[in-house]
């Protein structure tokens, strides 16, 4: 752990806040101010993923040590560490809400690995910071279990996400009220260090574009594409041309991110514009879930239920909305205006044409036709109307007999045997088309099975899952984690003995808080 080398770019280069005192305040002329984590009183190591402290270069020891444990509740730094909050502001459910900022997340610095890679640790939940406005700049644990389960298990499903290192408990009560009803109550608290190239936000961006401090929207952008985007510029780029290129990346690969959250039925609920993150990461794992029956109107998130904003089948729509408010932010040192249109445009074709993979991949199709897109329509329609479990159908998809296609092939993915009733004819017309489509394919039964089960995962986080490892570690037993967390390392693959993990969503967790839905509270 003395060895790891920390190379603190960002504040290096940047201009940062002359005050360092944590009190509440608007921050001009900077991107960040230094500020300390708060200590806590017993730090103690809930859980890490082994394959980023790998990624890092911490070894067995340096996890098992107080110390890891100490560093990574805020208690201690490590040399080079050089603590900051980052600045930013946000468009926040649709409305210009001003200056932001890392309220409760702190990154200790910017470790280099051995490799040559460079990643930001930060801490959620490490004390109060200038941001923090009202709030205490804490985490709980029910919500720190759910970003550190969430990261990990999204990246392995293929999903672009920042990671998380550690989940470190307090030994401290921190006060919620979980459903804004009047109800506060003291709940453990818990730091979560996540990791990431960046934690740069479109906000970053919006907030100086927002006070007209252009030559810092500037720097921001140039420093963004430097560090993080090295493989843009080419020997005669012009500075414009270049930025462009940028935006248009940005759009690709959030279009890109987007679409693996359809595939695999993630719904990330908040999805402001301080939420979303400039390299096209998942970002700010809140009120997030995942679709158990098919449903495009769902959202998890309490605060969003009357609206339905965030809900899944408008993700793609919102990130576009986002991307706009990004362009617009921009604009002004953008001498043409076509470039970031055509940056739009690149969101557009990127977010069609990963669709259209999608569909192919989850079909288990050679390629997408148009009459494809259709049937997945159609498909969507009817497991709605069915109620039918996403994961569950597009898993068992795979194993449909094509000469004799069945309902019964599907019959753990039913929630409601009425439904089954009133959907059971057309579905049935339609996987008896799907068997006729994938028929017509020349491809062997092997190779488009492999082509399904690399697309549909297995196993998801489903929303009672997490729920159940959280209620254990609430009563201090951590083993329901490192479960869980162990069998989304290998979503795709079938896990004998772990039956449990993939089964539909309980009755009793219908409609039970933290199981179907979620307040922002955390
Ligand atoms: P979120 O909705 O989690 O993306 O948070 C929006 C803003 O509120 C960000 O500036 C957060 O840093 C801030 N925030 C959320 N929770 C807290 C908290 N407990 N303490 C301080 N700031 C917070
Ligand atoms: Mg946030």
């Amino acid at each position: 752990m003395q060895q790891l080398r920390f190379d603190n770019t960002f504040v290096r280069a940047l201009p940062g806040d002359p005050l360092t005192e944590p009190r509440p305040r608007q921050v001009h002329a900077a991107l960040y101010s230094a500020v300390q984590p708060t200590r806590v009183s017993s730090p103690h190591l809930i859980a890490h993923s082994r394959e980023v402290a790998a990624m890092l270069g911490f070894t067995d020891e340096d996890v098992a040590s107080q110390r890891f444990a100490d560093v990574f509740a805020g208690n201690a730094l490590l040399a080079g560490m050089q603590p900051y909050a980052a600045n930013y502001g946000g468009h926040q459910f649709g409305q210009w809400a001003g200056q932001l900022g890392d309220g409760r997340a702190i990154t200790l610095g910017e470790l280099v690995t051995e490799t040559g890679g460079c990643y930001e640790l930060q801490l959620k939940g490490a004390g109060r910071t200038p941001y923090s406005r009202t709030a205490d700049g804490r985490a709980v644990l029910r919500s720190s279990v759910r970003e550190f389960l969430c990261s990990e298990a999204m990246h392995h499903l293929g999903v672009p996400t920042t990671r998380a290192l550690s989940l470190v408990g307090t030994g401290e009560q921190v006060v919620r009220d979980m459903f804004y009803d009047g109800n506060p109550r003291p709940e453990p608290g818990a730091i979560v260090c996540r990791v990431a190239p960046s934690f740069l936000r479109f906000g970053n961006f919006e907030l100086p574009a927002a006070r007209e401090d252009l030559p810092l929207l500037e720097r921001l952008i140039d420093f963004t594409i430097t560090r993080n985007f090295p493989e843009l510029p080419g020997a005669d780029d012009d500075k414009n041309a270049l930025r462009a290129r940028w935006f248009g990346e940005v759009c690709a690969r959030t279009a890109r991110m987007v679409a693996h959250w359809m595939r695999v039925g993630f719904v990330h609920g908040v999805m402001n514009t301080d939420n979303m993150s400039i390299l096209g990461l998942t970002i700010d794992y809140g009120p997030y879930g995942w679709i158990d029956n098919f449903d495009r109107d769902w959202t998890p998130n309490t605060t969003d239920a009357e609206w339905r904003r965030y809900r899944f089948g408008q993700q793609a729509q919102i990130a576009y909305w986002n991307l706009g408010r990004l362009a617009s932010a921009l604009a002004p040192v953008f001498p043409d205006h076509d470039l970031l249109h055509a940056g739009l445009q690149r969101y557009v074709d990127a977010y069609i044409a990963a669709e259209s993979s999608n569909i192919a991949e989850k079909l288990g199709l050679a390629e997408c036709r148009e009459e494809d897109a259709e049937a997945m329509h159609a498909l969507h329609a009817l497991l709605e109307r069915g109620e039918i479990d996403m994961t569950l159908f597009f898993r068992a998809l795979s194993d449909l007999d094509l000469q004799a296609p069945s309902l019964d092939t599907f019959a753990a993915a039913f929630y409601d045997p009425v439904k089954r009733e009133q959907v059971a004819q057309d579905l049935l017309a339609w996987l008896k088309q799907y068997a006729a489509r994938v028929l017509g394919d020349a491809r062997s039964a092997e190779a488009r099975r492999a082509q399904m089960h690399a697309a549909n995962p297995r196993y998801v986080l489903r929303n009672y899952l997490a729920q159940q490892a959280i209620d254990r570690a609430e009563q201090g037993d951590y083993a329901g984690i490192a479960e869980l967390l162990d069998v989304m390392r290998r979503p795709y693959e079938d896990q004998p003995g772990r039956e449990q993990y993939a089964e539909r969503r309980p009755d009793w967790a219908r409609s039970k808080a933290g199981c179907s839905m979620l307040s922002c509270s955390s």
